[in-house]
């Protein structure tokens, strides 16, 4: 800890002061804290962030919900004799928020075991090198800005009738007819896990298909998949109002069309930063047109000693990845691992769909662009062993993107079910730069669905 700077603070100056207690800051501060550096950390709401309250947490909760319906409708085709098949939404929101309220507890248990102090209040810059905080000043040599993001709600007329993900968390009862708008993982995650407890969900998206920043591929699979567990997909529809009669909503498209009918309506439309009010202009930080702090390799902002980790600074908006920057933050600011930094190449990560995506490395479109025709791609599509008994027939598709003459593996996406626990495996031999060979030099494990892609031809 270094010594008392006392023009603007009544306080020691502490080594590291973390502005945000969600996935980014509180792995940041606890690195921070194993190497003996003195840190404080700034919260305004519950610690945990966007994952453990709004996000992944409960999230896979809802999913794991909607896989329990799946399996309950295919038990009697594999014999078994179940009846009273209803769903109590309101019971099971009160175990999931049960489930939350202990992580927030194991959060701020952590951070007093660590010796990290635990501010609750809403941090702001007053200059570059203080910030306040529940009427206190904290003076820091290194300050993290990890603030992550919100939910965006549309500029248009009647949003308001709208909610957010933050909205479907707090949900007391499953809505009868949902409109969901938007065709990004969060998107499609919550019309799936809707649908699968019971919910009419329709989506509507801008494009031809959902998920247009993932290979062609898995979009057009889970709009088929969708479309059979009868979610209806409503493409090229760009959104210009809402109107609200009662507890009936009717969205209006640009083109005049009218939805109408829904008693919830949810934009799922993406996020924006959070740097409202932080102060950032008394500090000098500078951010891009969309508003996200802007960050070098290092994480290292416009302004020396200031730093931004996770959603805020507008990379790829994943858990894992905010933890992975604060972690290796404070690797290289305390740890004395001066060139530690996260490599942003080759991040896997699942959609919780049903079936579930999961996708590592480039798409075919973008291995295309970069390689040419030095692309050559693999492609497989099957009904799982599990659906020769079954009603229901889901079929699963993956693909492998290679390149050049040895066949590097630089792009793997499947959808089917086990897709979300098979990908991180793959995700590890493709960062280490495995070529078909090598997926085809190892030996299959049957009956699954994941030897595919070692017998791929
Ligand atoms: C519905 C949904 C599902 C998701 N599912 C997944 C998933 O399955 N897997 C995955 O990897 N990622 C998922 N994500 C993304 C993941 O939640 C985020 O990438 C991750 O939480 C980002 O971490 P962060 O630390 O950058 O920000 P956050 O977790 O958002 O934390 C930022 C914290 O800063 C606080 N804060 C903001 N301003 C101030 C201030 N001025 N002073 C003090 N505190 C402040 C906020 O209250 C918040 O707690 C999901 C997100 C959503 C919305």
């Amino acid at each position: 800890m270094v010594a008392f700077r006392g023009n603007s603070v009544s306080e020691q100056i502490l080594d590291l002061l973390v502005v945000g207690g969600g996935s980014g800051g509180l792995a940041c501060a606890q690195r921070a804290a194993q190497y003996g550096a003195k840190a404080a950390l700034i919260e305004y709401q519950r610690l945990g962030g966007t994952c453990v309250n709004v996000g992944c947490v409960p999230k896979k909760v809802m999913w794991n919900a909607a896989q329990i319906a799946e399996a309950l409708e295919d038990a009697h085709h594999y014999g078994f004799d179940v009846g009273g098949t209803g769903h109590d939404w309101l019971a099971l929101k009160g175990k999931r928020d049960g489930y939350v309220a202990r992580l927030n507890a194991i959060y701020e248990r952590n951070l007093a075991a660590k010796g990290i102090e635990y501010v609750a209040g809403r941090g702001r810059f007053l200059d570059a090198g203080t910030v306040e905080a529940a009427g206190r000043r904290f003076a820091a040599r290194h300050i993290v800005i990890a603030t992550g993001g919100r939910p965006a709600v549309p500029d248009l007329p009647g949003a308001d009738a709208g909610i957010t993900s933050d909205g479907f968390f707090a949900l007391e009862q499953r809505p009868r007819r949902v409109a969901i708008v938007g065709s990004g993982y969060v998107a499609c995650e919550l019309a799936s896990s809707f649908r699968g407890l019971g919910a009419e969900v329709e989506l509507f998206v801008r494009k031809d298909r959902p998920l247009t920043h993932f290979d062609e591929m898995l979009g057009s699979a889970l709009q088929r998949e969708m479309t059979a567990r009868g979610i209806t997909v409503h493409t090229h529809v760009t959104p210009s109002a809402v109107h609200r009669q009662f507890e009936n909503r009717t969205l209006v498209a640009s083109d005049g069309r009218e939805f109408g009918g829904y008693d919830c309506l949810l934009w799922a439309i993406g996020r924006t930063p959070n740097i409202a009010d932080l102060g950032l202009e008394r500090a000098g930080v500078e951010i891009d047109a969309d508003g996200y702090v802007l960050t070098d390799t290092f994480q290292d902002t416009s302004v020396a000693g200031i730093h931004a980790i996770g959603d805020v600074t507008g990379r790829v908006g994943l858990t894992p990845v905010a933890i992975a920057a604060g972690r290796r933050l404070s690797d290289r600011l305390f740890g004395g691992m001066p060139e530690r930094r996260l490599d942003y190449e080759c991040i896997a990560s699942v959609v919780f769909t049903h079936p579930p995506i999961g996708s590592v490395g480039l798409s075919e479109a973008q291995a295309r662009a970069r390689h040419g025709d030095a692309v050559k791609v693999y492609r497989t599509d099957f009904v799982g062993m599990y659906h020769a008994l079954t009603e229901r027939k889901p079929r699963t598709d993956m693909k492998l993107v290679c390149v050049g003459a040895e066949e590097r593996v630089v792009g793997c996406h499947i959808i089917g079910a086990g897709a979300d626990e098979m990908l991180q495996g793959f995700a590890v031999a493709i960062r280490m730069s495995a070529t078909k060979r090598d997926f085809d030099d190892t030996v299959a494990i049957h009956p699954t669905s994941a030897e595919e892609l070692v017998t791929m031809r």
